[in-house]
């Protein structure tokens, strides 16, 4: 604070409800912006309030001067938490007008795209129902303290203790509705546009004013100038799956690969390969399931609320945002690298749609499984400098590239905070794959464990088709669980692998053999015995996600 040192006040501010917004999104296009947007609304507000001297942000992380966010990764968090040297009166106007006056400048650019996408409002509506719609649903709550009520040395647990309260208590009142919105059902339909619909044409439909926008923010210089991108479009499931199949040549043999409406399932791909390339090299390349598959990661730091609490100073908290902030930055690289797209990374929390695995211009192969490892190590890198004690947990869906958008979103969510968060010692990815016929194969991993680490260079190997093991293995070693839980040492497995795969046929595939022997050594034994028959399993359920994925041969 520049004017004076003197603290007054705290205040605390969340903004809602996200994930309502994003469960009614029918693609990732409108997922990634339903969420840029209150990333947005929060920078917006931020940026106001960072202009005032006598204000300091203690989570996020704010830089001085005011760096605004050009890129597709919305960075900003539903809440903040800052100090000021105002009194408490003084802040709550300050608050109440910066969050006004964003509210009003999303209410402007819905207006202006009104006229310019050739969308109408309904009769009856104009620019002010956009306004009473936004501000009834998108929920605003703060709340400011003086700085006696609260002990210094508590700060952010005590305030995001009333914020959860107040997040609780959330209700909407969406009126009485005339029309409700084709999209989402759930919000009054004021605007009237074209939406592009199954039956290969456009229609005219009544929107609510939050899909509407959703639905054409690729088309906004606006949204353009703020992403630092013009005609972005958040890629389908299908494109981000399939991304090793749609090489340039593939995507300028058809026009609807570059068209920002139209979606094309995977028989379209098939078609536009067999007309660029050689049969067998697409026969080969087709074998493999990964293709159909998209994966979604949701990611959050371990224990902050314990962490944060040990910071005592302001100081050490605003230390302890910058390094979250640096670790987004680090991690929008990461999931980029992966040829992933982030939906929205505030700090530690995480979620990106990522190819399950693409094979690199060098003939290598890069999986999910190697992204969320650098994510974790990254994490620790960063926020572990001060030995603070927090880890990254991660959670996985990998599902079929026409498996429900909202249900594909809800399955990581409990994969991070039903399983990976559950995991003794937390630092866990937790990763369920639900194939095509509804069969599902669930494992998860401790990070830095010989395990994950073991795994990912399998699962790698197998997909580049270095090593390759005999079509029966899984069958074979599923049928000596018990047996092989009984191991002893490692001479008896050995013993034991010769005996099961010695046919003549198996002797092409003695690396991929000695790569799951291998794995069973340094990651059964270390296991205590009464661990082993759950462990046993546990592998063979990676082993089936494995060879699920090269596809039957
Ligand atoms: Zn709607």
């Amino acid at each position: 604070m520049e004017n004076n040192t003197e603290i007054n006040s705290y205040a605390g501010f969340t903004i809602g409800p996200i994930y309502e917004v994003l469960s009614s999104a029918r693609k990732t296009r409108e997922l990634w912006f339903a969420s840029y947007f209150f990333s947005w609304f929060m920078e917006k507000t931020i940026e106001a309030l960072s202009t005032n001297g006598d204000i300091d942000f203690l989570l996020p992380y704010v830089e001085i001067p005011f760096n605004p966010n050009h890129s597709i990764t919305g960075k900003y968090h539903d809440r903040f938490i800052l100090q000021s040297s105002l009194n408490k009166e003084e802040l709550f106007n300050e608050i109440q007008k910066a969050s006004d006056d964003t509210l009003n400048f999303f209410v402007d650019l819905i207006n202006e795209f009104v006229s310019k996408t050739g969308a109408n409002y309904l009769k009856d509506a104009d620019k002010d129902s956009v306004k009473n719609i936004l501000n009834s649903y998108i929920q605003r709550n703060f709340i400011v303290f003086n700085t006696e009520s609260f002990e210094q040395s508590n700060i952010i647990n005590s305030i995001n203790i009333y914020l959860d309260s107040m997040e609780e208590n959330r209700y909407f009142n969406t009126g009485i509705l005339d029309k409700s919105c084709f999209i989402c059902r759930a919000l009054p339909a004021v605007i009237e546009a074209n939406v592009w619909v199954k039956s290969n044409n456009y229609e005219r439909k009544e929107l609510c004013p939050l899909c509407f926008v959703k639905h054409y923010a690729h088309k906004s210089d606006k949204v353009a100038e703020k992403i630092g991108m013009s005609d972005f479009r958040y890629p389908t499931v299908l494109d981000i799956a399939a991304v090793e199949l749609l090489t340039e040549e593939v995507k300028n043999s058809n026009p609807i690969f570059k068209d920002y409406e139209k979606d094309y399932d995977l028989d379209v791909i098939k078609q536009a390969l067999y007309e660029t390339c050689e049969e067998e090299t697409v026969d080969s390349l087709l074998k493999k399931a990964y293709f159909k598959y998209f994966a979604i990661i949701q990611a959050d730091g371990d224990n902050l609320g314990k962490v944060l609490g040990k910071i005592k100073k302001p100081e050490g908290i605003a230390n302890f945002s910058k390094s979250l902030f640096d670790f987004a930055n680090e991690a929008e690289k990461i999931i980029t690298f992966y040829k992933g797209y982030p939906i929205y990374i505030g700090g530690d929390d995480i979620l990106a749609f990522a190819p399950v695995a693409f094979k690199e211009s060098d003939g290598g192969t890069k999986t999910v499984i190697d992204l969320a490892i650098e994510l974790s190590e990254k994490y620790k890198d960063l926020m572990n400098k001060d030995m603070l004690g927090t880890s990254l947990s991660i959670g996985i869906n990998i599902a079929y590239y026409k498996f429900p958008l909202s249900l594909a979103l809800k399955n990581a969510q409990m994969q991070l905070f039903g399983v990976a968060k559950k995991v003794d010692g937390k630092n866990a990815l937790a990763l369920l794959l639900t194939k095509h016929s509804g069969h599902q194969i669930g494992f998860n991993f401790q990070f830095g464990s010989s395990d994950i680490k073991n795994f990912s260079e399998l699962l790698r190997k197998t997909l580049a088709e270095k090593i390759d093991f005999p079509h029966s293995l899984h069958h074979n070693l599923s049928r000596f669980k018990t047996v092989i839980a009984n191991i002893p040492d490692e001479g008896r497995l050995k013993a034991f692998f010769e005996n099961n795969f010695n046919e003549p046929e198996h002797s092409k595939y003695t690396s991929g053999i000695d790569s799951v022997m291998n794995y069973f050594k340094e990651v059964m034994f270390p296991v205590s015995t009464g661990q082993r028959f759950n462990c046993v399993k546990e592998i063979l359920s990676k082993f089936a996600f494995i060879k699920f994925l090269r596809g039957e041969k």
